[in-house]
Formats: C-alpha cells, structure tokens, sequence
C-alpha cells in the first residue's frame, strides 16, 4: 500500500502515519518529494487497514499495490493452470466444450443429447438437477434422480459431468454424481456455499454474478481456493446491462481481462449470456477467439418442448455447426492468449 499525503501535510502528520503503520507490525518507506510526501507501507497488508490509514490528517489517499486475491492472481503464479478432469484438460491447448440439456428432463433425452454432443466434439457433459429458476412455480428438476440419470448418460458416452449445487445441504449429494461442482450466478456471492465447495476435492465451475464485477468474481474464486480447492473454471455467463433484447449482455472481453489478471481458466456461456439461440453460434466463436478456455453450451433434442431455456438451446445439428466455428477459430484463440499472457492488459 502507498499512502499519499496532502500536499502541506506536516512533519507531525506524516510521523502519525508510521507510527500508525508500525502498531500494525508493519513497516515503512518515507519518501519526501518537492511537492508531497508519500509513505510506502511494506509487508503483508489487508484492504481493511486502508479504512484507518485513510482516516488519519494529512492523507490524501491510500493506494493498494498488490490484487486482493492472492491465490486467484496471475501475480501469485505466472503458468496457466489447467484444470483436468479425468484425461480432459480445461485451460491446456484446445478449448473445452461442455454441452447438454439446461435440465434433466428423462432418460432418452439426456443419453440422447449426450451422445449427440459428443460426436460433434463435446468433452464435458453438462446438465441440471437442482435448477436456480427465477419462479418458484417453473420446473426446479428432477432432484438425485436428475443426477443418476445424468451419470447414467455419462457411463454411456465416457463424458464426465457438470452439474450445478445450489446449497451447502446438497453438496454431498451432487458431490457423489458430478465430477465437476458448478456454482451458479445466483450463487456467485454465496460465500458459505464457496467456502464448502473449497473443502471439495472436486473442480469447480465458478459462474460470474449478474452484476459481479472482475474483482467480485477473482474474489468469490479465491474463497474457494482459500479453502484448499485450487481447481476452479471461471465462467463468463453474461451481466445485467440496460439491454432488453439479449437476456444478459455476454462480456466477451471478461475474458483477455481474466487471463491477464488470473492464471484460472475462463470459459463462456453463449447460452444463458445471450438468451437466443440464434446469437449462441456467433457468440461461441467469437468467445473462443477471444481466446476462451472452453464453452458451456446448451443443447436439446427438441428445444421446443424443453422444460427450461428452449428459446436459447440448441439442436444437435445446431450444435455441430457450432462445433466446426469453434474449430475454425481455435487457433485465433490459442494466439490471443498467449498475447494477453505476454502483453499484459494495461
Ligand atoms: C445454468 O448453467 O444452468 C444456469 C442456471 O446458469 P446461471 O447460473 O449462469 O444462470
Ligand atoms: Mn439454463
């Protein structure tokens, strides 16, 4: 942290401030200038010593140096981290797509969807049991049957799953079917939800909040790697903006923001950031070359009769050609990132 003083700020004031520093057992750097005196504090600090540093006479202001995440930032480690579930890497060379139904509606449905996906190129299956729906009086899915059938699926095709929890009581639960934890963006700031999940040796799919920004996000990330869990997958899902059309506003650039300031990997939602299927194609390629880790995707048999998020899934043939952008980009990708891990964002 550096504290500014005020310019005229006395030798009394400024000798207030490291005497202030020193009863947090921290050190100082005074550096007297023409115009104003500013105080280096060194050691390991936390954002709320700001609060009392800034509250002293003689301050102008207190600027914090290193990210508030520690663990999440690219600061704490340069590699990127990949996260592997099984012999599927998210955050290695090609992207990821995790597919499937919004929600577990029957056996023939998931299976289906789920060897659809996989032909087209899918590594992860993706599907809901526990669903956060806005009404109560919506379909909330079929519960653990949801979840043995999307095992099920699984046994079938080879895919592991990804599969929300919505409460600390259904950890356990989702725990023993899912071989990835996703965190919902009702969930985002949940953070004894998060904490639990940390104590999970299971990877963890960490959807951004409705108006979370980059900073919300890396620090609900870092409550589940403070907790022991180091494999989470961020996903950008879409922000609540003043836009009506689209359900959510897909931030694409959420995503060279993340890979400059975490090593975490980040993948998109085109689904849920866009709300129409027909906007889910561009937008997944677009996501991609923007050099996105991977993709969660929604798709259906039969979208029409989907007991959730029909208007914004798609059919396996949809699917498949967004699969052949994905591919047609994927190496725009790979070069964005390697950019932004070498550039930098400023
Ligand atoms: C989902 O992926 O099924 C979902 C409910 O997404 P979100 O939490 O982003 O709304
Ligand atoms: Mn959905």
């Amino acid at each position: 942290m550096i504290v500014i003083m005020r310019t005229g700020a006395t030798e009394e004031q400024v000798e207030a401030v490291r005497q202030h520093v020193a009863g947090l057992n921290l050190n100082t750097i005074i550096n007297r200038g023409v115009e104003r005196t500013v105080v280096a504090v060194v050691g390991a600090t936390h954002p709320e010593q700001r609060d009392g540093l800034l509250r002293l006479a003689g301050v102008l202001d207190v600027v914090p140096i290193s990210r508030p995440y520690k663990r999440a930032s690219r600061e704490a480690k340069h590699q990127n981290t990949v996260v592997r579930v099984g012999d599927v890497e998210v955050g290695g060379p090609e992207p990821t797509v995790m597919a499937g139904p919004c929600v577990i509606e029957s056996e023939e449905q998931v299976v289906s969807t789920a060897r659809a996906v996989k032909e087209a190129g899918a590594r992860v299956l993706r599907g809901g049991a526990f669903k956060p729906r806005t009404s109560p009086y919506s379909f909330r899915g079929m519960g653990e049957e949801g979840l043995r059938l999307l095992r099920l699926a699984s046994q079938e095709t080879g895919l592991p799953v990804v599969t929300e929890v919505m409460g600390v009581r259904d950890i356990d639960l989702v725990a023993r079917y899912a071989d990835i934890l996703q965190v919902g963006a009702r969930n985002a700031q949940n953070y004894f939800l998060l904490d639990e999940v940390g104590r999970v040796d299971k990877p963890v799919l960490l959807k951004r909040g409705f108006a979370g920004t980059y900073e919300d996000w890396l620090l609900a990330a870092e409550y589940v790697m403070a907790a022991g869990n180091q494999d989470v997958i961020l996903c950008e899902r879409g922000i609540r903006t003043f836009e009506t059309y689209t359900r959510n506003t897909l931030d694409i650039a959420a995503i060279p923001v993340i890979h400059h300031l975490s090593h975490l990997p980040v993948i998109a939602d085109p689904s849920h950031g866009t709300g129409r299927w027909q906007l889910v194609i561009p937008m997944a390629i677009a996501a991609i070359a923007a050099g996105a880790d991977g993709l969660l995707v929604e798709v259906h048999p039969d979208p029409d009769k989907a007991l959730s998020d029909g208007a914004q899934s798609l059919t396996p043939d949809n699917f498949r050609r967004m699969m052949d952008g994905v591919r047609a980009v994927a190496e725009v990708g790979r070069l964005n990132r390697n950019a932004v891990s070498r550039l930098g964002v400023r």
